[in-house]
């Protein structure tokens, strides 16, 4: 008998810690709930100014990626030049004075083209 006594002492001990853990748990899920409520508000407010595409990013959301940029400026200048530079030109090339657009780091033509590099946003205060 005193064994049965004592197995259902344990079980109500246990019974008893199994409530604390779980008060204390929902303790715990309470903080979670609160900060996530913090973050969310903070998120809000968080968005940055990139000094590499000049766009508002979010940090929470950066990586190694999510920057698109060229390194250099995008305008004019002669054939002559760009071949000079990216094809080691002959420069007696046909036009090869004629002045035309084109990203000064890779070559890219197009005024819209979203960047040579990948790199993370990186902005003013960083
Ligand atoms: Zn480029
Ligand atoms: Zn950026």
């Amino acid at each position: 008998m005193d064994f049965i006594l004592d197995s259902k002492e344990r079980v109500r001990k246990v019974e008893e810690e199994n409530s604390v853990f779980v008060s204390r748990l929902s303790d715990l899920e309470r903080e979670r709930e609160s900060h996530a409520t913090q973050y969310n508000n903070n998120e809000k407010h968080s968005l940055r100014t990139c000094k590499n595409c000049k766009t508002q990013y979010d940090p929470v959301l950066n990586h190694p990626r999510s920057c698109r940029f060229h390194t250099a400026h995008f305008g004019g200048e002669t054939r002559r030049k760009f071949e000079s530079v990216y094809s080691g030109g002959t420069m007696n090339s046909p036009d090869s004075g004629k002045v035309f657009q084109y990203w000064h780091c890779c070559g890219s033509e197009d005024p819209f083209d979203p960047g040579c590099t990948a790199a993370p946003h990186s902005s003013y205060d960083d």
